[in-house]
């Protein structure tokens, strides 16, 4: 049997991967441990490390798993940023899951405008209290409004089918445009300045750090919604404070956070909170911050836990399935 290493495990990750691990040969060491530098020595003799989002894969993690053994890298979600995938070139082999669920994504965001727009989150409490009044709920139709998606990509594309199921403009800016998705492509300024709505969908590259900041968060409409499923690092988020204090962001629904990695996916209940950044988002009336939950949802953890496993049974095999990540 091949023994696999797996990182930052939650009950909810064991599920599908325990199911089907078995028909694929492999003994999962589970680690609710993330992955970093000093628990990376967890993986010797294991042939592969199954990793996610919030574990750190810089040079010294990927040096330990190397000179341990360590070959493959499974990614077990899309994004790769936190790997350095140049100091693992020709040493390790980074495998990602490029799509499990766009719905579950593309959903979640939508379920967090509603919640903003609608005040849904303030109703739930006040009528658990028998308060039935509803001064300050006041929201707006979605239908009629522009919705601005920054990276039509598959998950983006799925919340332009959505957002035209409520009647609504769909601006779109990508690098690379999909014409026939029935989305009017503008420029990145003119989809700043002209959507009542901006959600963000492409990938954090080196270029697009801090994309929204004070300067882009100007040319905005003032009162726009800025929703984030992507990547914290996207937005620069004491510039996103000042312009929720001044108004000229209207509400923000934040599934990532640029700091996340330390907080996200724990229960910090019962600590006090050091950043004092996200604790002032948090604090906000008009701000929704979920833990990186955009992805959980039962048919992706099964296509995540399934993807997974055969890109790990096609590198042991030597074949390619197109989910290698290379250096760009
Ligand atoms: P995708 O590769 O299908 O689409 C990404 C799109 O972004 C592509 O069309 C690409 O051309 C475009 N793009 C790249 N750089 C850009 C830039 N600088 N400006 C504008 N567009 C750019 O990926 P996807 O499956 O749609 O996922 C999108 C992102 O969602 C992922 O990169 C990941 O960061 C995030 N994600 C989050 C969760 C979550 O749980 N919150 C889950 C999955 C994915």
């Amino acid at each position: 049997m091949r023994k696999i290493s797996f990182y930052d495990t939650k009950p909810y990750d064991r599920i599908y991967f325990d199911e089907l691990k078995a028909q694929y040969g492999y003994e999962i060491d589970y680690f609710e441990e993330k992955l970093n530098p000093r628990t990376a020595i967890f993986a010797k003799g294991s042939e592969a490390v199954v990793a996610f989002v919030n574990d750190d894969l810089s040079a010294g993690t990927l040096k330990v798993l190397y000179e341990n053994g360590v070959r493959l890298i499974a990614m077990r979600c899309a994004g790769y940023n936190n790997v350095d995938v140049k100091y693992a070139q020709g040493k390790l082999q980074i495998v990602r899951v490029p799509a499990y669920s766009p719905h579950a994504v593309a959903e979640h965001a939508v379920g967090m405008l509603l919640m903003l727009n609608r005040r849904l989150h303030k109703a739930c409490y006040r009528v658990k209290e028998y308060n039935f009044s509803l001064n300050g709920l006041m929201g707006f139709d979605l239908y009629g409004k522009t919705i601005g998606i920054v990276g039509t990509g598959k998950i983006g594309r799925t919340l332009n089918e959505i957002c035209q199921g409520f009647g609504m403009h769909v601006l779109g800016y990508d690098l690379y445009e999909t014409p026939d998705a029935g989305i009017t492509y503008v420029s990145l300024e003119e989809l700043y300045r002209q959507s009542d709505i901006i959600s963000l969908h492409c990938p954090l590259t080196k270029e697009n750090y801090h994309m929204i900041d004070s300067r882009t968060l100007g040319m905005m409409k003032k009162g726009v919604y800025i929703i984030n499923t992507s990547r914290g690092s996207l937005i620069d988020s004491e510039a996103l404070i000042a312009a929720l204090k001044s108004g000229q962001v209207g509400a923000a629904a934040l599934d990532v956070y640029e700091e996340e990695s330390d907080l996200f996916f724990e229960d910090n209940s019962d600590t006090i909170i050091q950043d004092d950044v996200l604790a002032r988002l948090i604090s906000m009336p008009n701000v929704l911050v979920t833990s990186h939950q955009a992805f959980l949802t039962k048919e992706a953890l099964q296509n995540i836990a399934e993807v997974t496993l055969s890109n790990m049974k096609a590198y042991f095999e030597g074949v390619k399935t197109g989910n290698e990540v290379t250096l760009q």
